[in-house]
This record gives structure tokens, sequence and C-alpha cells, in this order.
């Protein structure tokens, strides 16, 4: 039996995923989607992002990129669109290879499929600190939002608070520089845990000159309240408590870049998937969107942005490919 070749296969059901699959099914593609196995969904960014505030409109959400997501996908399976979507629901892509020009998509519930386009929207999951030799103990936290990690998202949220930032490199650094010259925190601390800063010398100067405090001796605890809601203070081991009611993690990122590894395409310097303009990766045919993506802000509209490209570029060489003259 032959199997059936779609037009399109987005992989990842976040903020690019879900954009991806809407663009593509409202361009009257067909479109195989895979949201995610639901440890795929566990281990993504759009699981922990609560209320969105720097976007109009989204205020109404108490989980800001799986409700609208939520709502979206039901919008299509009622619509006239609604046999273009194929929609693999708690399905993973666990492999993704290319033979002659068509992509073979090995899932999670052991089904191979076949798609002449990706688009590929894995994103990635921000590192968490170790305290006493586990990360669980930020999850509360993390949760309540008074533990943030996106600077763009919720810095505004350090509004004459006492603020740490946990972070040991020149970005942690500099996260804490900008909250302090944008807001104005009652204080601002850095605290390395127990890593030796990796600070240049002019920022450095900087931190010297705001009175920001580094700390390097490693977290022992959080004090909070009302599971997570309420942020206290961290005791470090060297006795230190330091007074915070609001954090930033800036550990750096974990890339799920190993569907795009597999087809061999170009990364960079980090491991963030390298593409022109249109979203195409060095492998013809793949498309990238999202946070996955290369040189790009870690976004909910840039992946928006991403994936209406990617799904507007396949759809201009499938329209081309049809064309009569
Ligand atoms: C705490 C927090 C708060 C944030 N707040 C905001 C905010 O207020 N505003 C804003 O603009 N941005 C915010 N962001 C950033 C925003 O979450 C990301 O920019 C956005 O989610 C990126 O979308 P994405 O589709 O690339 O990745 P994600 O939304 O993380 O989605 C990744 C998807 O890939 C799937 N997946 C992974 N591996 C596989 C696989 N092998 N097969 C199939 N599917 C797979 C997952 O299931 C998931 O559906 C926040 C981030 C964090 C961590």
């Amino acid at each position: 039996m032959t199997q059936k070749i779609y037009s399109v296969c987005v992989i990842g059901g976040g903020s690019a995923g879900t954009m991806a699959a809407l663009r593509a099914v409202l361009n009257n593609d067909e479109c195989l989607f895979f949201p995610g196995s639901p440890q795929n969904k566990k281990r993504s960014r759009a699981m922990w992002v609560k209320k969105v505030e720097n976007m109009p409109s989204h205020l109404q959400y108490k989980r800001g990129i799986e409700g609208p997501n939520a709502e979206t996908l039901k919008w299509i399976s009622e619509s006239p669109f609604k046999d273009k979507l194929i929609h693999h629901k708690n399905t993973g892509v666990i492999s993704l290879k290319k033979e002659n020009d068509v992509f073979k998509i090995l899932d999670s519930k052991n089904n191979l499929h076949f798609a002449k386009f990706v688009i590929l929207c894995t994103g990635v999951m921000d590192v968490q600190p170790e305290i006493q030799g586990s990360i669980e103990k930020v999850f509360d936290y993390a949760n309540a939002q008074t533990i943030d990690y996106c600077l763009i998202c919720d810095g505004h949220h350090s509004l004459h608070k006492d603020v740490s930032v946990i972070g040991y490199s020149n970005t942690a650094a500099w996260v804490s520089i900008i909250l302090y010259e944008r807001y104005q925190p009652k204080s601002m601390s850095i605290l390395t845990n127990g890593k030796s800063s990796e600070f240049e010398a002019d920022t450095k100067k900087l931190i010297e000159t705001y009175g920001i405090r580094v700390l390097e001796s490693p977290i022992e605890s959080i004090e909070g309240e009302n599971k997570g809601e309420v942020l206290q203070s961290f005791t470090l081991k060297d006795k230190t408590q330091v007074k915070a009611d609001l954090c930033f993690i800036s550990l750096g990122m974990i890339i799920y870049n190993e569907l795009a590894k597999e087809l061999g395409a170009e990364l960079d310097e980090r491991g963030f998937v390298k593409t022109a303009e249109s979203g195409e990766s060095s492998v013809p045919g793949l498309y990238v969107a999202g946070d996955l993506r290369s040189n790009a802000k870690k976004q909910i509209y840039t992946a928006w942005d991403h994936a209406v490209n990617a799904a507007n570029s396949i759809n201009m060489r499938i329209r081309a490919s049809k064309r009569l003259i």
C-alpha cells in the first residue's frame, strides 16, 4: 500500500506550532499536526506561561498560550477547514528523516507519516537552578510567577520590589542591570548559586556603580508562603539571607534541536537552528519557527510571525508547483 504524502507537517503545538497549523489550513493546505506527547508538553515553555501582560487582548487567559491555542484548535475543528487539519493529539515526533525529497516522520506511537514540507516548532526550556541537588524547589514559585524567566515578558513586575537574579554569566548580569535601570527596584542582588561570576570588566563596573550585590555562596533554601504566591527570601550556605519578593532566573536554555540535528540542519554556536528570512533551514523544505530559531526574540508574537512566514512560503511553493503556465 502506498502511503499518502501530506503537504505540510507541523511539529510542536506551542505558540509557533499552533499558528503554523492555523495558517497552513487557512491557506487550504493539508496539514499533519503533532503538538507533542504529554512529556514533550510538560517540558515546553508553553506549559509554564501563565498571564500574558505584554501583548494586547491576552489578559482574560489564565494560561496565556494553552488557553488561546485550545480555542483556535476547537474553532478549526468546527470550521469549513476541519478536514485540512490531521491533528494527532498527545503525540510527539521521535524521528525525522528525508528520502527522495519526502520527509519521513516517526511519531511517538510508532506510526510513520510522510510530508513534502515540515515546520519544526519544538521550542526550548529554561535551565533551572539546583538547590540542594534538586530543581523542584523552584517549581511552586515559577508556577505562581514570583520566579520569572523572561525580561521582556515579566520584567515590569520588578517595579519597586526587592529583586534577585539567579545566574553567573555576563547575560545574567545584564538582566539585573536592565531591571535596575528600568524599574528602580528597592534592592537588586545577583545570586550565582556557588558558581564564580563571569562578568566582563565594563559590566562589573556598572554592577558596582549601581550597588548591585553579587553573592556567590550556594542557595540553601527559598522562603515563601502560599504555594509560591509569596516569595520572601533566599538563604545561602554562608547563612546570608537575601530579601526578595521577585526573582529572575538567567541560566541559559535547553534547546530541543534533536530532530533538526537528525536531518543535519545547520545550527549556530548555541544550538539554535539557522534559517533564511522565510524560516527555511539549510535542509531544503525544513522550516523552523519559534524559540528554536537562531537570531530571534523568544516571544509569542515573534513565534507567530515566523510561523506565518513559513506556512506562506510553503503555500507559495505548493501553488507554483501546480500552476499550469
Ligand atoms: C515563564 C515564562 C513566561 C513567558 N511569558 C511570556 C509572555 O508573557 N509573553 C511572551 O510573548 N512570551 C512569553 N514567554 C516566551 C514564550 O513562552 C515563548 O517565546 C513561546 O512559547 C515560544 O513558542 P514555541 O512554539 O517556539 O515554543 P513552545 O511554546 O514552548 O512550544 C513547544 C512545543 O513543542 C512541542 N514539542 C517539543 N518536542 C516535540 C516533539 N519531539 N514532537 C512534537 N512536539 C514537540 C511541545 O509539546 C510544545 O507544544 C514566556 C516564557 C516563559 C518560560
